[in-house]
Order: C-alpha cells, then sequence, then structure tokens
C-alpha cells in the first residue's frame, strides 16, 4: 500500500468510529422519556425517605427539575398544563444516594488474582437505571476517567448519576490492587490527599494496609481542606481510626474484619497474612451483641463514625439464587467472559457457603444494633468482589438485604436516601420528597411496601426533573458489562 493510500484508509477508519460513537450518542437520547418541564404524578403510594410510613394516593409535582408540591390526591390538583402520569399501582421513592459506588468492576481476566476494571459507558447508566441519583464513589482506579464523566454527566454530555468523587486509595505500602500507589510515610500522605482535591475530589479513602500514622496524617489535611474521608481498613482498627476523627468506615467490622474482634492481633499496624484467619475466626466465634462488637458501636456513635452497609457485595456462593431476577437480569447485562467469570467464582464458593452466611448474619445483627444505638448507617452496592454485584442491580439487592437484616421498609429507604444525603451535606437538596428539592425520584412497578422485591423494577428515574426509561437503558446497556 501507498503512504497516501494508507494515510486515507487509516482517515476513513477515524471517520467511521468517530460517526459509530456519535450514532452511540444519539442512541442515548432515545433513553430519556419524559422532559417535559411541568409534570404532576398522581395516585401514588408514596415512600417519603424520612422513615415515615408509605403514604398511599398522593401527588407529586414536579416543575422545572424541583419538587413544586407534594400532597394527597384528593386535594391536590395538578395545574392545567402539566403534563399528568398517572402512578396508580406504583410506588414513589427518593432516588437512592449509594455511597458505596465504584466506576470499576472486577475483571473477568481468568488467570489474574482479583483485579479491577473501569465501566465508564456501562456503569453510569445502570446506576441511573436502577433508581441510584446520587453516587459516592468510594475509591478511584482511573482517576481522571472518574473526573471527566462528572463534568460530562454535569454538564448534560453523558447520562448518569450525580456522582460525588472520592479519589484514588491512601494505601500503604505493598499496595492491595495493581493500581494503588503504595505511600511512603505521613508526609507522602499529606501531599497526596492536596493533590487529589486540587484536581477535584471532594473525598477520600483510607485501605487496608495504611499506616496509622499515613491515616492520621490524611485526615488532618482532607479536614483542613473540606473533604471527608473514608476506610476499609485493616491495618488500623475501627477505634483507632475513629479516634484520629474519620467521618465513615465502610462494610462494617464482620466484612472488613476490625483487629480489634481478633484474638490474635499481633500488633497495630499490620493486616497480612492475618486477614484471613481473621475473618474466618469473627465468622464462626465472634458474636454480634457480644461486649466487644457492643463497644465498637458505642465508639462509633460517640465519634459521629457513619458505617456504610454493602451487604449485597456480601453475599456470595449459591445466593442470590439463580432463578432470582436479579441474576436474570445480570445474565444479560453481562459479556460472556464476564457471565462465565462469576458462574465459576459461585462454584468455588459454594465450599465457603457456611461461612459467607454467617458474616453475612453477623454484619446484619451489627448494622441493625448500630442503627438502634443512633449510628449513621448508609448504604451502597460495590461492585466488586467475586464480580456477581453489578453497578446500581447490587443497589436493589442491598436495599433487599436491608429487609433481611430487619430494617423496615420506609426505615430501608431512609438508610439509602436521606442518610446519605446528611452525610454528604446535601440534605437540603435531596434525600427526601420535598417541596423545594431537586425531582430527584423513582417510579417503581407495584407496592414496595408490601413488596422489597418492587425496587427492581423502577420504570421511570428522575433526575432534576427529567425522566430517564429504565427498560431502555438496561437494554442499551446489555451485554457491555465488564468490556467497559
Ligand atoms: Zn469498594
Amino acid at each position: 500500500m501507498s503512504a497516501m493510500k494508507r494515510l486515507r484508509s487509516v482517515f476513513l477508519l477515524i471517520s467511521l468510529t468517530a460517526a459509530a460513537f456519535s450514532q452511540n450518542n444519539n442512541g442515548r437520547e432515545a433513553l430519556i422519556r419524559e422532559r417535559s418541564g411541568l409534570i404532576a404524578i398522581t395516585h401514588v403510594l408514596l415512600i417519603d425517605g424520612t422513615g415515615a410510613a408509605a403514604q398511599p394516593d398522593q401527588t407529586v409535582i414536579l416543575r422545572d427539575g424541583r419538587i413544586e408540591n407534594v400532597g394527597a390526591s384528593t386535594t391536590l390538583k395538578p395545574p392545567a398544563d402539566a403534563r399528568i402520569l398517572d402512578g396508580t399501582g406504583h410506588t414513589l421513592i427518593p432516588g437512592l444516594v449509594g455511597m458505596h459506588e465504584h466506576l470499576f468492576y472486577t475483571s473477568p481476566a481468568p488467570k489474574a488474582h482479583f483485579s479491577v476494571i473501569e465501566q465508564p459507558i456501562s456503569f453510569p447508566l445502570l446506576y441511573l437505571a436502577s433508581g441510584v441519583t446520587t453516587a459516592r464513589t468510594a475509591g478511584a482506579i482511573e482517576p481522571y476517567t472518574d473526573l471527566e464523566l462528572k463534568r460530562q454527566i454535569d454538564s448534560h454530555q453523558a447520562i448518569g448519576p450525580t456522582f460525588e468523587l472520592t479519589g484514588p486509595y491512601l494505601e500503604g505500602s505493598s499496595p492491595s490492587i495493581e493500581q494503588m500507589h503504595g505511600l511512603n510515610g505521613a508526609q507522602e500522605a499529606r501531599e497526596f490527599v492536596r493533590y487529589w482535591h486540587s484536581v477535584g475530589f471532594s473525598s477520600i479513602k483510607a485501605y487496608m494496609n495504611i499506616t496509622g500514622e499515613e491515616l492520621k496524617a490524611a485526615i488532618e489535611e482532607a479536614h483542613s481542606r473540606g473533604m471527608k474521608v473514608t476506610g476499609h481498613l485493616c491495618s488500623v482498627s475501627f477505634r483507632e481510626a475513629a479516634e484520629m476523627g474519620i467521618d465513615n468506615l465502610e462494610h462494617g467490622p464482620f466484612v472488613a474484619p476490625d483487629s480489634e474482634l481478633y484474638s490474635k492481633r499481633k500488633q497495630p499496624g499490620s493486616c497480612q497474612p492475618f486477614i484471613q484467619d481473621a475473618y474466618q475466626e469473627l465468622a464462626t466465634k465472634v458474636d454480634p451483641n457480644g461486649s466487644a462488637a457492643q463497644q465498637i458501636i458505642q465508639n462509633l456513635v460517640q465519634h459521629h463514625v457513619a458505617l456504610t452497609s454493602t451487604l449485597s457485595v456480601v453475599e456470595g456462593g449459591s445466593r442470590p439464587p439463580i432463578q432470582h431476577e436479579l441474576t436474570g437480569r445480570a445474565y444479560q447485562l453481562m459479556s460472556p467472559a464476564s457471565w462465565s467469570y462469576v458462574m465459576t467464582a459461585r462454584l468455588f464458593e459454594q465450599q465457603n457457603d457456611l461461612q459467607i452466611q454467617s458474616t453475612l448474619n453477623k454484619e446484619m445483627q451489627f448494622e441493625r444494633a448500630f442503627a438502634q444505638a443512633g449510628g449513621k448507617l448508609m448504604a451502597g452496592c460495590d461492585p466488586t468482589g467475586d464480580g456477581h454485584t453489578l453497578a446500581g442491580l447490587g443497589d436493589q439487592r442491598e436495599l433487599e438485604l436491608l429487609i433481611e437484616a430487619g430494617f423496615t421498609v420506609p426505615e430501608a429507604i431512609k438508610i439509602f436516601t436521606l442518610n446519605g444525603a446528611e452525610f454528604l451535606g446535601k440534605e437540603r437538596e435531596i434525600g427526601t420528597v420535598a417541596q423545594g428539592k431537586h425531582a430527584d425520584l423513582v417510579l417503581l412497578k407495584g407496592d414496595l411496601a408490601h413488596d422489597v422485591n418492587v425496587i427492581e423494577k423502577p420504570e421511570l428515574v428522575f433526575k432534576s426533573g427529567i425522566g430517564y426509561d429504565s427498560d431502555r437503558i438496561y437494554e442499551w446497556v446489555r451485554g457491555l458489562v465488564g468490556l467497559r
């Protein structure tokens, strides 16, 4: 091929790719179903996010992206020019505020040690379609992709939830995941926080091998810049982190094993190689209502440390059952490689079913006790682990598991909406269905108060008054999860 010809074919390839790309973008426009500036959703069952009981036959009026009015359908009449959506047989809840989300997912590469890959195309859409209108990421592996995605979504060039971004992980030396940087001391921890704050991250997360000195320095630096700090800890205990002033802890002490519950804790600052043994000991021997667990609760409540529940990533092996509707939807959304990876992982995990079940049950009991003691419990899906937890679908499953843990439906909705909004300092804008707030709402097919599986049936998800069609989004994303 002559140089000219080669150049021409490269040019052709680029133009074709660009055309295909803009076609995809055009396809996304069809994912929006309601774009009227004035909408009345009438005769709906309302669970408003405050923890109050479900209210039948309500009308909610949305104007220019905000909630203009909420009231009984018998008295609140929609304006004459409003577009009416008859909500009979439907439940309306506030958009979920997912507090442990990621823009990455477990890689299906079969011979890799646990590794993760960014999902900037499929995940933002899946969160939104599934009812998550605000998503705090809990750690980044492609930080510049996360920032760019948020910019595109905020400027209406892409579709997804409102992201609250957490920077790359604060991890000690010998990082546990290949994209992580291992910090070398307290001074570097400060510089790390300063840099990621300067490029736009509002939160930072500490990981399993961080030292106490590094964590303490990072918390000070973050707080001086108005950033929040959360942690999935191991080397530093829950008590130590709470005393340093950490704002939030992820997963809970039975899932991110709190070393102070472990009888053979060698010394502060160590995590590997004890973690597997600790995990097992906690699952088999430690009482979630015993005095050591109670002390953790008191300490967290006293220091106002919020806890993020991530039950759906914990259940593995045979749960949720293969005939569960969520599993069927996941099958359609995943690439064949990811589906095969997850099914293989489940097969191996079945040997550990009893231990996984025990960890899940204990963590559920702990979270109930924490909330009852006045602790702020929040929720998210953590789409990592063995890969069975998908963006958005994992959040729906998390709600179901909160109910299994013993919370009522209105309580679980509050954990997943208002509690997260308060933590983010956005409770005046989002988190409940109330006059003046953003019209971030999920319209579900069925009666959620009597059947928690209705959370899996979103019909329309409103973000700032724009209604996105969940089924069309699920169809659009078909086969993409695990690829990009
Ligand atoms: Zn996570």
